[in-house]
């Protein structure tokens, strides 16, 4: 039976990884993988999170089975920063934990297909797993185009996209610091595309997995909030993965908007029955770690302050490259605008290569870079790279 099926190519991401572990050159720089980086390189755990789990270890009584929707104390205790003040929108929104942002964006869209949704429109390029799991899903992809050539939010397309869309149509939008591209809107694009929203109807699901990496807690969420002001129902992802440093402990949430309490339940009650159809239950642990911190004010303010540490450290990052400006054919200008963890070079596949086995410099082959992967010790290697391998 199993030999039917087809050969599924490597992620490309983890081939990436290899090569950069088998590099010996001291001097190689990683921009493939999508981790949070310090200044010497590493990703540790937030000294919040150890201490949490510290607090877990001593205090936790129990490792009985929660139900399908997880730690409803971390689901709750993350509404505020999400939703703002009135957290859940006068009791509209209901959520559960999943394992991770990519948990939450599964749920959404196989919940959303449930409900009736066939196509889906998603700015491009995005999240490659995106695409995967609305493939595995049979949903159809109506691609439109995320960024302009000059380093900007296409938001005429977006218009276009959500005006031309017929029923049961959804959209997927980032909340803030877009993957692949780090190009977000503006707040007054958010304010335009949540009332082109409202008035066609079409289905807003919000991704959010890097909420607080980009402006701020309360900056980040600037969008997702004025669009949820004007729409009936949506639907949340949220990764707690990269704004807490928990990547494999799997921390996500999914949210559900409606303006009526039956229906609230209704969908809810399908949520939980794909959660439980599909993993049963999240993972514990780091969600657990995250609630002890959110409901303590003092390791609350350790968790921000390392939070915007990081985020003060890629706005540097990414000043530095727009202070570069023109190198070879690169126009890094528009870099310093933009948000998060990542960017896009305008380099060829083979530009890529030659970065790669010239300089031992790693990134996808979309010319996708983790801005975290530069540090103040090899961003003029970077630099100069991409002047050498772009000059014309
Ligand atoms: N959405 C986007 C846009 C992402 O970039 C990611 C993570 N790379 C996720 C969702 C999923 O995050 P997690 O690791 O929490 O599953």
């Amino acid at each position: 039976m199993l030999n039917r099926l087809d050969e599924q190519s490597p992620d490309a991401l983890l081939a990436l990884i290899k090569m950069h572990a088998a590099d010996t050159r001291s001097d190689k720089i990683d921009l493939g993988v999508g981790v949070y980086r310090t200044d010497d390189g590493g990703t540790p755990v937030f000294a919040a999170i150890k201490r949490a789990e510290q607090q877990l270890v001593d205090e936790q009584d129990s490792k009985s089975y929660l139900g399908p929707e997880g730690d409803m104390g971390f689901v709750n205790a993350l509404m505020p920063y999400v939703f703002g003040e009135d957290a859940t929108m006068g009791g509209r929104i209901a959520g559960m934990q999943t394992p991770g942002g990519t948990g939450a964006v599964r749920l959404a869209l196989a919940l959303g297909q449930k409900a009736g949704m066939t196509k889906l429109h998603m700015g491009t390029p995005s999240w490659p797993n995106h695409a995967q799991i609305i493939n595995d899903l049979a949903l159809e992809l109506v691609p439109f185009d995320h960024a302009k050539p000059d380093g900007t939010a296409d938001l005429d397309a977006v218009l276009a996209a959500i005006r031309g869309a017929g029923p049961n149509e959804g959209i997927l939008l980032h909340g803030c610091c877009h993957n692949p591209t780090g190009v977000d809107y503006s707040d007054e694009d958010w304010a335009a595309i949540g009332d082109a929203i409202a008035e066609t109807g079409i289905f807003p699901i919000i991704d959010t997995a890097y909420h607080g990496l980009g402006h701020g807690l309360d900056e980040d969420v600037v969008g997702l909030r004025s669009v949820l002001a004007k729409v009936p129902e949506a639907f949340i992802a949220y990764s707690c993965d990269k704004n807490f440093g928990m990547y494999r402990d799997r921390v996500g949430a999914f949210y559900i908007l409606s303006d009526g309490q039956e229906t609230l339940n209704k969908a809810f009650s399908n949520a939980n029955a794909l959660a439980r159809a599909s993993w049963s239950m999240p993972p514990d642990h780091g969600a657990a770690a995250v609630r002890l911190i959110l409901r303590d004010s003092e390791l609350t303010q350790v968790w921000q302050d390392e939070l915007e540490q990081m985020r003060d450290r890629m706005r540097l990052v990414r000043e530095k490259l727009a202070d570069a400006g023109v190198q070879g054919s690169v126009d890094m200008t528009p870099l310093g605008g933009q948000n998060g963890l990542f960017s896009v070079l305008p380099v060829s596949k083979e530009q890529v290569a030659q970065l790669r086995d010239d300089h031992g410099i790693y990134m996808a082959g979309s010319g996708r870079i983790n801005i975290a992967g530069l540090t103040m010790g090899n961003i003029d290697k970077f630099i100069g790279a991409i002047a050498e391998v772009t000059a014309e």
